[in-house]
């Protein structure tokens, strides 16, 4: 299939490499087949509706001006305002802001929240950076962006290593710069704040939480018991974390963990708390974790587990390495972890995906009632909240399993065809402007 992403290397006529657009495309296509979506919509969904990309300048500490490139990626809105997440990262480019709001529209979709959706952010490394600095980047980006965001048009919120502090400087910046009568009533712009600021209690944990909650209700559908299952994570940031939290909670042992800077293995289990504070203590970094011995980078996703939990990056489990994956169940906490060809080897071995558009959406599920808390001036309890999130995953995994079950095909495409066929109904119900 020809595709608008693929970069071919010419010097040595090497295959093209595969693109994050690439991935969701044929995940797209293959969905649409199933369901025999309409050739219309079909051609809507393959494209995006505005990408925004904006080069701006800030102010350095020690004076220097540095230009950053910034990304907003509007994949669609049929069923309501553009959702989803900006990220601080070295690979963040237009190609991955397009198949990442591509992967929020299937997202909001299959959890049955009025949005659509959209990724962003900006291409750098947040760690060479100091606090300042940072804040004044998020700022100017923020006023470069401009009117293309708005609470009722594009909300954003926390993604790769960006957090309830930097959505706090979007919400300020976003503001600050309304008409004075308009301030105040703007800060559901971005979903994710700090709790003090608009924020919901709660949605720190939600992503991780909906990650336990989906592998909770397969091991339920299945009868088998978390209690001494033994799990990997990649990634331990707020999503790795917390589901490793939860897990543990429930008995299950997490064995190995892999995070930017290294990767570590013990057997006999790592306290999920322990290696917490220790990476706090260590600028973020688990490597020479005391409880544990460390692992070859590529020995990672050939761990001795049970359950396989990526959440760091996309394209991580590949032809490469899907051969050698132990864990009968991967729950994909990340966007896009597992490329096309990984998971095809991967179903063939009678492996569980639970797909990221499933299993990570309780994120923006909690950022739609922080949504609706600050559009109602309510304030919601950390119980209701968890009640109300619950009820929400688990809806969205009985829709997918029974699917999956009836049509008898994977959890993804299962999931893809829920989505699409809400989006595609929205279409027929409204027709084609003009
Ligand atoms: N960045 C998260 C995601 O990928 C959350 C998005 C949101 O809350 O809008 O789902």
């Amino acid at each position: 299939m020809a595709t608008m992403t693929a970069v071919k290397d010419k010097k040595t006529k090497k295959a093209p490499v595969r693109g994050m657009m690439d991935n969701v495309l044929e995940q797209f296509n293959s969905a649409a087949d199933q369901v025999g979506l309409h050739p219309n919509i079909r051609k809507i969904l393959a494209i995006t509706n505005n990408e925004i990309i904006v080069n701006f300048p800030v102010k350095m500490d020690n004076g220097d001006v540095e230009i950053f490139t910034g990304y907003r990626v509007q994949h669609n809105n049929a069923l309501g305002p553009y959702k989803g997440g900006l990220r601080y990262h070295p690979t963040v480019d237009i190609d991955a802001a397009r198949a990442l709001a591509m992967w929020m529209t299937w997202k909001t979709s299959l959890a049955g929240l009025p949005y659509g959706g959209g990724k962003g952010g900006i291409k750098l490394d947040p760690s060479k950076y100091s606090q300042g600095e940072l804040e004044r980047i998020t700022r100017r980006f923020t006023f470069a962006l401009a009117d293309n965001i708005g609470p009722e048009h594009d909300i954003p919120a926390p993604d790769v290593n960006t957090s309830s502090q930097t959505m706090a400087w979007i919400a300020d910046t976003y503001m600050s710069t309304r008409p004075p009568a308009e301030r105040t009533a703007n800060q559901h712009v971005v979903t994710g704040k700090p709790e003090g600021s608009g924020g919901l209690e709660g949605r720190d944990r939600a992503t991780g939480y909906g990650v336990y909650l989906n592998i909770k209700y397969w091991a339920q559908r299945k009868n088998e018991k978390l209690k001494g299952k033994k799990f990997i994570v990649q990634g331990f940031g707020n999503v790795g974390y917390w589901a490793a939290h939860f897990l543990e909670e429930e008995g299950a042992k997490l064995v190995a963990v892999q995070d930017a800077f290294g990767s570590i293995e013990n057997q006999k289990g790592i306290t999920v708390e322990d290696l917490f504070n220790y990476s706090k203590a260590n600028n973020g970094s688990i490597v020479d974790f005391p409880e544990a011995k460390s692992l070859q980078k590529e020995n990672f996703y050939s761990t001795t587990c049970d359950i396989c939990i990526p959440a760091a990056l996309g394209n991580q489990i590949t032809k490469e390495n899907a051969g050698d994956i132990k864990a009968t169940l991967i729950a994909e906490g990340a966007n896009g972890p597992t490329n096309v060809e990984g998971e095809k080897i991967l179903l063939e071995k009678g492996v569980t995906i639970i797909p990221d558009i499933l299993c990570n959406s309780g994120g923006v599920v909690a950022s739609y009632f922080e949504w609706l808390q600050n559009r109602n001036g309510e304030l919601w309890q950390l119980e209701d909240v968890i009640a109300k999130l619950d009820k929400k995953m688990k809806d969205s995994f009985d829709k997918v399993y029974e699917y999956s079950e009836s049509e008898a095909m994977d959890f993804r495409t299962a999931a893809y065809c829920i989505a699409i066929k809400r989006i595609e109904k929205a279409y027929i119900q409204r027709g084609i402007f003009p």
